[in-house]
């Protein structure tokens, strides 16, 4: 069957992106209202960090009207303060603010362009957000802004740094003029990146011009710290860097190199010969891309090739919604893109509940458009690529292709282990152990084709490695599966899966979250949970969700059903008011009211009041 949602055209377009505007304009004015309370809590009292250089320049605080003209209300004694934004009973704005002596004159000239050219509605105040000095800012803030490690954070205003800043697209050419008159290095056109509505510029300079720039130049959304190289401006390496470090504590004895078996105790990887008594493989997986679509080249897109696109397109078709392909598409969705998704089953990200697939899809499809129980196929079009399946067709200027990734297993060497492998290469592994049938090769990770999630595939290895390095097997159980979506609101899933029970041997309880109590105060008021527990007594043995913060009611869920809890289990801890636990408590209980009744002196048989802001 092939359902069709509504398609984003420019209308539910535009309405995303004002939504986004929206919430990042409230999001800046929000933490600006922070910034400034801390500040003046703090005015007194602040001095720049001991030892300091002294800074070349001078501490102004001018008020700002509109119309008026700029007035140097007071030169603040060195060491004083490095700026805030205040604004006064009468409206005016109140800036103090660290101003190196060689940009005084540029300084001077955006205070009377502040004063006396016309700016767009609403645009002034977040753009003065980032007036507030490094060091007022709390520390979850600066984790916020500043990916890198807070702790090598300048204070000094004087102090060189790589920031990246986010630009709407028409403010460029400003931004690029007043770089340059600052005397501020921006990288240029192969260093940017670029979207349709932002472009992230890499900027060299004392950190005090750079806080001139983002003050003067408006339209910036958002900064983060830059790594030395702008290049590679975003903080992508921090993760793996760790895992780098500890292959190259490896010394000689890390050979890169493709590597292979030839029979059970030999590996050959490139030059090198390795005789090893025992062999752990974990090669990994590679995103599929069908052979037919090979010819469109560089336009196909994989989640490996997403992220060194610089440039990204009008159009883009994602095809396969299972995790990845939904959290692509949304996150691109939300950068402005026309996006139009695709999967051949008819629920999206791996939803085994019906109920919540559809809740998914209902919400995702607000945001682009999806075609489910499509079989879609491409083909060269005038202006892109034409999209046709049972029911339309879509030109876009890109495909991701998002259909499933493949184990790494062509050219391994299995076949030289002489065990039976499937019509895809794979042969059997235990998951307790790892192994390969009854070889001295264990397969871990991605590689395996079980649980394609990165705590799974730690587990594999450490089990793996446990194995590999010991003379009897040792059996280890698996954990609670538990998968989280990361798209908005997040979709997961935890131990078993509606698809995996018998529907006659449980009971389901669910809650709604459009009108939960907290989910309505944060105003993340939509999705759907459902819990899973068996019948005969009561213990909870599943759920799915989408759902604010789904992701910690999943490691809560997780426990619970590690530790073998029933449902009055649950409903004996306590639940806090407001929070969206106590959503979790509503489905707890109309899975309880099916179940026999506790004891009266037991609080698990506490049911709830009837007022719908308390459950
Ligand atoms: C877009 C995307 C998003 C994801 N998001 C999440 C998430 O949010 N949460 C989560 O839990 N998981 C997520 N995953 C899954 C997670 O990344 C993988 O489960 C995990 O990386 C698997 O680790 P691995 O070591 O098995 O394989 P890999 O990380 O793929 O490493 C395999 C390595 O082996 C090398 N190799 C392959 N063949 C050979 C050979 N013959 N000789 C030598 N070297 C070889 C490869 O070059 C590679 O470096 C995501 C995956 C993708 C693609």
């Amino acid at each position: 069957m092939v359902r069709d949602y509504k398609s984003p055209g420019s209308n539910a377009r535009q309405r995303t992106l004002q939504r986004i505007r929206e919430e990042h304009g409230r999001r800046l004015v929000g933490e600006l209202n922070a910034a400034l309370q801390f500040a003046d809590q703090r005015r007194e009292v602040l001095d720049l960090p001991d030892g300091a250089p002294p800074p070349d320049g001078v501490y102004l605080e001018v008020e700002l009207a509109p119309g008026v003209g700029p007035t140097t209300l007071e030169r603040k004694r060195e060491r004083t303060r490095q700026g805030a934004v205040t604004v006064t009973a009468n409206g005016a704005r109140r800036i103090a603010l660290f101003v190196p002596d060689d940009t005084r004159d540029v300084f001077d000239a955006v205070f009377r362009d502040y004063a006396f050219t016309e700016v767009e509605d609403g645009e002034k105040i977040p753009k003065k957000s980032r007036v507030e000095p490094v060091e007022h800012v709390r520390t979850a803030r600066l984790q916020t802004f500043w990916r890198d490690d807070p702790d090598a954070l300048p204070d000094d205003p004087q102090a060189e740094m790589w920031w990246a800043l986010w630009c709407f697209r028409d403010r460029v050419e400003r931004v690029d003029d007043l770089a340059q008159r600052l005397g501020l290095t921006v990288g240029d056109d192969d260093t940017r990146l670029r979207f349709p509505e932002v472009i992230v510029l890499p900027v060299h300079g004392r950190r005090a011009v750079i806080e001139l720039l983002l003050f003067s130049t408006g339209g910036i959304a958002e900064i983060r710290r830059a790594t030395d190289t702008p290049a590679v401006f975003t903080d992508e390496l921090h993760g793996i860097s760790g895992v780098l470090k500890a292959t190259e504590d490896l010394g000689s004895r890390n050979i890169a190199a493709h590597a292979r078996l030839d029979g059970p105790n030999r590996l050959i990887a490139g030059e090198h010969v390795i005789e090893a008594k025992r062999i752990v493989l974990a090669p990994g997986s590679s995103p599929i891309v069908p052979e037919q679509w090979r010819a469109f080249g560089d336009r196909i897109i994989t989640s490996d090739t997403l992220f060194e696109q610089k440039d990204l397109p009008r159009r883009i078709g994602v095809v396969g919604l299972g995790a990845i392909g939904v959290e692509i598409a949304q996150a691109l969705a939300r950068l402005g893109i026309e996006v139009y998704g695709f999967d051949g089953a008819d629920r999206i990200a791996g939803v085994s509940d019906e109920r919540i697939a559809q809740v998914a899809q209902d919400l995702l499809a607000q945001e682009f458009a999806i075609h489910l129980g499509a079989q879609v196929e491409l083909a060269e079009a005038d202006d892109g690529i034409e999209m046709r399946w049972d029911g339309g067709n879509v030109v876009v200027d890109k495909v991701i292709a998002s259909v499933g990734r493949r184990p790494n297993l062509k050219g391994l060497g299995l076949d030289t282990l002489g065990v039976p492998l499937d019509d895809k290469g794979m042969p059997e592994v235990d998951s307790n152990t790892m192994r390969i049938g009854d070889t001295t090769i264990f397969l871990a990770g991605d590689a395996n084709g079980q649980r394609p999630l990165l705590h799974e595939g730690a587990d594999d290895g450490h089990i793996a490695g446990l194995n590999a390095t010991s003379e009897n097997p040792i059996h280890l159980s698996r954990r609670i599966p538990l998968s989280v979506v990361f798209s908005d609101p997040q979709i997961a899933s935890v131990g078993q899966r509606a698809g995996e029970l018998n529907p006659r041997t449980i009971l389901t309880g669910e809650v709604s979250f459009a009108r939960q109590g907290r989910a309505r105060t944060m105003q993340e008021n939509y999705g759907l949970l459902r819990l899973y527990a068996a019948r005969e007594n009561g213990r909870l043995l599943g759920a799915e969700m989408v759902a604010p913060a789904a992701e910690h009611m999943g490691h809560l869920l997780a426990l619970a059903i590690g530790q073998k809890l029933t449902v009055h289990d649950l409903l004996r801890m306590p639940f806090y008011h407001p929070t969206l636990e106590e959503g979790l408590r509503t489905a707890l209980r109309m899975i309880a009211r099916e179940l026999p009744p506790c004891s009266i002196s037991d609080l698990a048989g506490c049911g709830p009041i009837g007022v719908e802001a308390l459950e």
